[in-house]
């Protein structure tokens, strides 16, 4: 269906989309693809510089004026994600898109000596951080005539696997957080899914996997026909779905 269709090339024009994790990775090529499709992007990030550089390469190829946010999810309090809607309704007057992509692996290893710290961490970043972001741009998500949320999760948010401890916890709490919410914006201007990228070349899968060849990898272009098909208003009426970025 989705590849069958004749794509506008600017499908995202007009559109007001925020993006976590924009810096890098997953994330930093979807920012440039959605700039690409026409979208008006908000970077937010934890590395100042690396958002600069998305920035400068949306410019470059005259893209709509970017925003940076730079942020670290970790320590951010709700009245940094306040705020931001603040400003993000202020500038914009609403917001369309809202990819939830930050995330960290932290260390692979037995639960059974898992580092609280660690686990503390991961959970703030992967699913509280994406929680309470995503709150707190519901007010301006309701201006959208059409808004799409996105939650990252994984293979292993689906079924457990070895070794893979707090991380894989978080990606079922991700599936989770989008089944329960997904069901409470049905029939709504909001839709609420999920994308499981697949093995992916970037810099978290090398180091979950330091020793294989990379260049058997998909890269994070081609995963974006999922990530600009639930962006876009293709997807209209797509709710509490979980989507697989690549064909197995
Ligand atoms: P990368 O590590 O390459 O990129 C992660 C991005 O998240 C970076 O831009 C990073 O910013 C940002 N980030 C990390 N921590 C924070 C924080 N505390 N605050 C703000 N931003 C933060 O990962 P991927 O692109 O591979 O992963 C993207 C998503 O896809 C993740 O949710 C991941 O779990 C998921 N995924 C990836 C797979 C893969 O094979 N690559 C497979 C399955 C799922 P900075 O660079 O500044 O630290």
């Amino acid at each position: 269906l989705m590849q069958n269709q004749q794509l506008d090339p600017l499908e995202l024009k007009e559109k007001v989309i925020l993006i976590t994790g924009a810096g890098d990775g997953i994330g930093r090529v979807a920012a440039l693809e959605y700039a690409k499709a026409g979208a008006t992007v908000i970077l937010l990030g934890k590395t100042v510089n690396k958002l600069e550089c998305v920035y400068d390469e949306i410019i470059a190829a005259g893209g709509p004026q970017p925003a940076i946010v730079p942020l670290d999810m970790k320590g951010a309090t709700k009245q940094h994600y306040r705020d931001l809607a603040a400003t993000i309704e202020n500038q914009f007057g609403r917001l369309d898109g809202l990819l939830n992509n930050a995330g960290i692996l932290g260390s692979l290893g037995p639960l059974e000596h898992f580092c609280v710290s660690t686990f503390e961490n991961i959970m703030k970043v992967n699913v509280t951080a994406q929680a309470v972001l995503t709150k707190y741009m519901f007010p301006i998500l309701r201006k959208s005539p059409n808004a799409s949320i996105i939650f990252t999760s994984s293979g292993v948010g689906r079924e457990g696997r070895e070794f893979w401890g707090a991380y894989a916890i978080s990606k079922f709490a991700v599936e989770g957080m989008m089944q329960t919410w997904s069901k409470e914006v049905a029939k709504t201007n909001i839709r609420i899914n999920c994308i499981n990228p697949g093995a992916t070349e970037t810099k978290m899968r090398a180091s979950a996997y330091p020793g294989e060849d990379r260049s058997k990898l998909a890269s994070p272009l081609d995963l974006m026909p999922t990530y600009l098909y639930l962006m876009s208003d293709r997807s209209i009426g797509i709710n509490g779905q979980s989507l697989d970025a690549q064909q197995k």
